[in-house]
């Protein structure tokens, strides 16, 4: 069993209904258990700004799979869900990203864990603080909640909905 960190995001459709309906089709996998999610979070667009806010939450898991193994789930919860990639950085029903997998490195073209873009992004960032703030990034040799700290810019990121109501539906 591994400890791996998943971050969510739409901002497409009814957003919150496409970030419960992937976890409905994380927890069908019998290889895979929800540990703890977070708040779901409204987020400004990063990158390419001119596109609806986002909604985000990060989630706990424990699981069986490889790394590559479980990013190819989350890539067929993407295309069963329907998401096109429009293009990089744009409007998406559902973005499933592997965040950390146990203190594992991974670096193929196709998989990089911890994911690039995790200690720059205040979206994945203040979520996964909230659930797991102690967890170390192997690479940078940080907390989460330091690497947060670091970044200091987390403006733009409000709560949405607490971890209760989202946990209860
Ligand atoms: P982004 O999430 O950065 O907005 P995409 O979801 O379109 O972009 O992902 C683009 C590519 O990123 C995917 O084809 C995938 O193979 C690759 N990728 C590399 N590392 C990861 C990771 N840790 N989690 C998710 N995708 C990753
Ligand atoms: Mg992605």
């Amino acid at each position: 069993m591994a400890i791996a960190f998943i971050g969510l995001g739409s901002n497409l459709g009814i957003r919150q209904v496409q970030i419960q309906d992937a976890l409905d089709h994380l927890q069908q996998d019998r290889k895979v258990k929800i540990l703890r999610r977070s708040s779901l979070y409204e987020t400004e667009p990063v990158g390419f700004r001119d596109q609806p806010p986002f909604l985000n939450a990060v989630i706990e898991i424990s699981t069986q799979h490889s790394p590559q193994r479980l990013l190819a789930c989350l890539q067929s919860i993407e295309r069963r869900m329907g998401r096109q990639r429009i293009f990089p950085w744009g409007p998406r029903l559902i973005d499933l990203d592997l965040l950390l997998y146990e203190d594992q490195l991974v670096n193929q073209p196709d998989l990089i864990v911890p994911h690039p873009e995790l200690a720059k992004r205040a979206f994945v960032l203040v979520p996964l603080v909230e659930i797991a703030p102690s967890t170390v990034h192997p690479l940078l040799d940080k907390t989460v909640a330091e690497l947060l700290a670091c970044l200091g810019d987390a403006t733009g990121i409000r709560r949405y909905r607490s971890r209760e109501k989202f946990k209860h539906g």
